[in-house]
């Protein structure tokens, strides 16, 4: 089959819901595209500003990360090493490679060294490790971004896990989650924007893109990766899209025209205070991070409610 824009070179990436089919020129051509539409449409961020690209070690999140230094964007990367054994320093050694070779620079926290390190945790807590993990994640990339003045924190979630997560929220009428979700949410006290540039994308575009830069990510699941709940909706979305192509983004674009102005501002918004430890804004005397910390050095399991 030829490219369905060139019309000259043989297509290596077929994309029913654009009713296209790439050569692999055509495709770098479509994906940035995506990514700039993205970023224009929403006012993600611009060139003089810093931004904190939040990775994993997985193809997404290096897949931003590469497409935002390739677009001159003024990009840091933060890695998490969570302390997962067998699993989370072979993904922080591809992700210190992969900052070598893009030139850019790279933070790095490892739970391990904050004495609360996510198998630790969850044995102590005694909850399901997603559940802490994401917490923990969300309050080291807000507290780093905001120590370090970055403007915007970028993440590489894509076109799938944004309606796996609409269908999941939708199906159990989460109208709190609903209206925190949106490829841009702005700075709010001491949170900085938060941004999803790749959520016009699917993973197997990114994945693709990843392949033809040969970015060297990390293929293994987390050994919690289990507890994540949208893989199931993930699965169905994907039956419904290969059956009517296109459903994906028209499920998301509808939800961020229609259903989110209507519930946007609804929230009951929690009274916010300082955590009397590191400052940061928390609900309660103590922020995730310093609870979680007393919680290991006691080695406590009581009053898990407040997780
Ligand atoms: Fe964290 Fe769960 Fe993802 Fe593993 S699968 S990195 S524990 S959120
Ligand atoms: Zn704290």
């Amino acid at each position: 089959m030829k490219c369905t824009r060139c019309r000259k070179e043989t297509a290596e990436v077929e994309l029913p819901s654009h009713n296209a089919a790439f050569c692999r020129e055509c495709f770098e051509i479509f994906f940035l595209n995506q990514l700039r539409k993205a970023i224009k449409a929403f006012r993600m961020f611009r060139k003089s500003e810093k931004i904190l690209v939040a990775v994993s070690g997985g193809k997404d999140s290096m897949s931003l990360w590469h497409a935002l230094v390739s677009e001159g964007y003024n990009v840091t990367a933060m890695f998490i090493n969570l302390g997962i054994e067998g699993f989370s320093d072979l993904a922080e050694e591809k992700v210190r490679s992969f900052a070598g070779k893009l030139s850019s620079g790279l933070i790095v926290i490892k739970l391990k060294e904050e004495g609360i390190p996510i198998p630790e945790v969850t044995r102590i807590i005694r909850r399901p490790a997603c559940a802490i993990c994401g917490k923990l994640k969300r309050y080291y990339f807000n507290k780093v971004a905001a120590d370090n003045g970055f403007d915007a924190v970028a993440t590489g979630h894509n076109l799938d896990d944004e309606t796996s997560r609409l269908l999941s929220n939708i199906l159990h009428w989460k109208l709190e989650y609903l209206e925190d979700q949106a490829p841009y949410l702005p700075e709010e006290n001491v949170f900085k924007r938060k941004v999803k540039p790749f959520f016009r994308l699917t993973e197997f575009e990114i994945a693709a893109y990843a392949f033809f830069h040969g970015i060297d990510y990390v293929t293994e699941a987390c050994p919690f990766s289990k507890d994540a709940t949208f893989s199931f909706y993930k699965k169905q979305l994907n039956m419904i899209e290969y059956n009517s192509p296109g459903t994906k983004i028209d499920f998301y674009q509808g939800f961020l025209k229609t259903l989110r102005p209507i519930i946007r501002g609804k929230k009951q918004e929690k009274a916010l205070s300082f955590c009397k430890q590191c400052g940061y804004p928390t609900i309660g005397d103590l922020c995730i991070a310093c609870l979680l910390k007393e919680r290991i050095s006691l080695g406590s399991v009581k009053d898990q409610t407040s997780f």
